[in-house]
């Protein structure tokens, strides 16, 4: 999965605790955001659209949000290029080179390095 989705996954269910900050007040004043995460199915269920509004708002806005973080992510990935460091080995023995090793011979038989 690409982070575009997964961060979409995630915004959208921090959709639902942003959503308590665009419900009215007098339903802030009456539940906690725990009660108000637990009352959301019985809330929506027998809702007439002032308490639904504000849910599916606020999880399409954070959910937009976190794909475009994800967006972002995947491009800068993409444009990191790989320079990770190739392996030395000696091409007699086998012997592992150290990167920096300055010299030309293999330190453990002689052998001249390519
Ligand atoms: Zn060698």
């Amino acid at each position: 999965m690409n982070k575009k989705v997964i961060f979409g996954i995630i915004g959208f269910f921090l959709g639902f605790p942003i959503s308590y900050y665009f419900q009215p007040e007098k339903l802030r004043a009456m539940l906690s955001m725990t009660d108000y995460l637990q009352s959301i199915p019985k809330l929506a269920s027998s809702d007439k659209g002032d308490f639904l509004t504000p849910i599916i708002f606020s999880c399409l806005i954070s959910t937009a949000i976190f794909v475009f973080i994800g967006y972002l992510l995947d491009q800068n990935n993409k444009n990191v290029i790989v320079a990770k460091p190739q392996k030395r080995y000696c091409g007699n023995c086998g012997h592992q080179i150290d990167e920096d090793y300055p010299g030309e011979f293999c330190d453990q038989c002689g052998h001249k390095l390519d």
